[in-house]
């Protein structure tokens, strides 16, 4: 098989039935067949490997996996219904009561939910580290710590995290490197090459591409996976066979969808730069990031994420949404359709404001989900709402 990632995006495919199909089928059936009861017997005993009912396994969620598993460089996988399923199944197979996770402060608003409401349940507690602490980060350890937790870029302030000094640092202390790859797929970044153990996906976003399906995915070293895998396949999060169907076709177009995405984005946030209405623009591959030289060797592009910060607050954030005319008002991203969202008062409006402004989210904080319409209709729309 070739390690180019475009042909391994597209070429990672089911064996063919008999009818000799082009494009894999779709298999639904909530379970397998046996031949006879030493079949069933052995099947169970794992001694085979092969399908037995499609909460543990189905052909159209081991090729999305499969291919997964080689974009990203990892060992194994598994999928799951969404991001969250995926995010908490897997600290909820690798955790013991008692035990302490590290964690940046900027993470997905439900996962931050999960740490601060959820866990402390069980006794699990989670640190905060700021994403500027890095360098500090051996204050924050415990001797119960046993993962480290990151997203990057950052949702929503952007902010990058060394993922080599990261990788280098669990190690170290013998922890657990956990990345969520939401933001950056592994068509940008690939966390595996920097020592991360497990990587995990909200599929729902770039992955997808195209705002259809929910699902999540992770993946990483084989014994990891093998006690997230058992953990899943008793409480039932699994992905659907359709959706793993639809998503491994989206994969076959990651490549060049990300691609003009990221040219897009880019196009965006530097024409925003030159705005007057606009305090603040962020964005990975701009030069006044403040780690732009840390998104460059990580990252082969920006994202298709640009944040922009209004003069004026509040008012001034819903009166530049309420001119939006062609843009959607949504809360998801990584759409072909360009989406402009306010954290402030819907993705993050379960944070407190302290909270909130500890990992930047100012009451004027735009998200642009930059899609793939052509550019020139992009700025002209977000252009107007700024000027009138
Ligand atoms: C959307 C998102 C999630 C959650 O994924 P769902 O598929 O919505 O459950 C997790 N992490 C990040 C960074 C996300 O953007």
């Amino acid at each position: 098989m070739s390690t180019h990632f475009e042909t391994q995006a597209i070429r990672t495919q089911l064996e063919r039935s008999h009818f000799l199909e082009h494009s894999t089928p779709l298999y639904l059936t909530s379970s397998f067949v046996f031949e006879d009861a030493e079949d069933m017997r052995a099947s169970f005993a794992e001694e085979k490997n092969r399908n037995l009912y499609s909460r543990f396994t189905n052909p159209n969620v081991s090729e999305f996996v499969t291919k997964m598993v080689s974009l990203e460089d990892a060992e194994d996988g598994y999928a799951f219904a969404t991001g969250m399923a995926a995010i908490f199944s897997t600290f909820a197979a690798l955790l013991e009561s008692g035990d302490h996770i590290l964690s940046c402060q900027s993470v997905f608003g439900s996962t931050h939910s999960l740490f601060t409401t959820y866990f402390p349940k069980w006794k699990i507690e989670t640190t905060y580290f700021k994403a500027d602490e890095v360098d500090q980060l051996e204050l924050f350890l415990k001797k119960e710590t046993k993962i480290l937790y990151v997203e990057t870029p950052t949702n929503p302030g952007l902010d990058v995290l060394d993922l080599d000094f990261l990788g280098a640092f669990a190690k170290k202390h013998n922890l657990v490197f956990i990345v969520d790859n939401c933001f950056a797929t592994p068509y940008l970044q690939k966390p595996i090459q920097y020592g991360a153990d497990l990587v995990i996906h909200s599929a729902t976003k770039l992955i997808d591409g195209q705002g259809r399906v929910l699902g999540g995915v992770v993946v990483g070293k084989k014994e990891l996976i093998r006690d997230i895998y058992l953990f899943s396949r008793n409480t039932g999060p699994a992905m659907s066979p359709f959706n793993a169907w639809v998503l491994s076709k989206s994969l076959e177009t990651l490549a060049v969808r990300v691609e003009k995405h990221c040219e897009n984005a880019l196009k965006l946030a530097s024409f925003l730069e030159t705005k007057k209405e606009i305090k603040k623009v962020k964005y990975p591959f701009l030069v006044s990031h403040p780690q732009y030289d840390i998104a460059k060797k990580q990252m082969k592009q920006g994202g298709n994420i640009v944040v922009f910060e209004l003069k004026g607050g509040l008012t001034s954030g819903s009166a530049f949404l309420n001119k939006i005319r062609m843009c959607s008002l949504s809360a998801n991203l990584g759409d072909t359709r360009t989406i402009v969202t306010h954290p402030a008062s819907t993705t993050h409006s379960k944070l407190s404001e302290e909270d909130r402004l500890a990992v930047g989210i100012t009451d004027g904080l735009i998200r642009v989900s930059v899609g793939l319409e052509d550019i020139n209709d992009i700025i002209n729309d977000i252009n107007q709402a700024l000027e009138n």
